[in-house]
């Protein structure tokens, strides 16, 4: 399968494992994480999507509605989905206290100086139970054909797998979490130690390290992202 169906198949793999109620997907594009996570919900009450692009968001967003079978089959325990725009440097508190916060393909988009705004977002703001993040491995990089420079053209960096490692650790010294790392997309052949094509971190917050206590009967309403869609069924 293409390399965005195996990361979003990541994430699916870990919801199924780690049950989270409240997920939140950062840089969501045209949801297509999120409309997958509809159909893999397992426990998943409320699913949020962010992203700073208004038409990518608006694109594919009936998709996300309602099917027949749920108001014939309605779900003993209801889904909201919720879109903003809005950009993921900046602190909102309608994105406290989720279970699990998921950033695929994202960082790598901002200004390195900017990355650090963005962790002190996440995950000292956010302050999930866990965050999925993932990014290029540009150590990979050689092994795509014809490809020169970073594989995007928007891309302002791209890290290798000890740049992001040191990243990550840093966060969780800072932030209280503990980090593994793994990816998606093998090197073909064999001895060619280059890494996954995207490598994934996957950072689970310490126990006792929390904020505080976030009111989850509260419905926050969005005071610096914008609500574009908001559907419960
Ligand atoms: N996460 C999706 C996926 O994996 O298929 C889309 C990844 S796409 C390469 C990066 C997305 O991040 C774009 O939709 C872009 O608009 C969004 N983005 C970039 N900077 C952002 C920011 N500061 N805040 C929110 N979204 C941002």
């Amino acid at each position: 399968p293409p390399l965005y169906l195996q990361r979003y198949q990541f994430v699916i793999e870990y919801v199924k494992r780690f049950i989270p109620r409240k997920v939140i997907d950062l840089g969501c594009a045209d949801c297509g994480l999120l409309r997958k996570l509809k159909f893999h919900r397992n426990a998943i009450e409320v699913l949020a999507g962010v992203d700073i692009d208004c038409a990518a968001l608006r694109e594919r967003v009936n998709a996300l509605a309602p099917l027949t079978i749920d108001y014939l089959q309605p779900s003993p325990r209801p889904l909201t989905i919720e879109l903003y725009q809005g950009s993921v440097t900046e602190r909102e508190p309608c994105t406290q206290g989720f279970d699990l916060v998921t950033c695929m393909e994202l960082i790598e988009h901002l200004q390195l100086w900017e990355v650090e705004g963005f962790s002190n977002v996440v995950f000292g703001y956010m302050n999930p139970c866990a965050v999925i993040i993932s990014t290029p491995n540009v150590e990979f990089n050689p092994l795509l054909p014809g490809l020169r420079g970073f594989r995007n053209k928007d891309h302002k960096f791209e890290w290798t797998r000890a740049e992001f490692q040191t990243w990550a650790l840093g966060v969780c010294m800072e932030y209280g979490y503990s980090v593994e790392f793994t990816g998606v997309g093998v090197a073909p052949g064999q001895n060619r130690d280059v890494g996954f094509c995207t490598q994934i971190a996957v950072f689970q917050r310490d126990a006792g390290v929390s904020n505080g206590p976030v009111n989850n009967a509260v419905q926050m309403e969005p005071t610096v992202y914008r609500l574009l869609y908001r559907v419960v069924y």
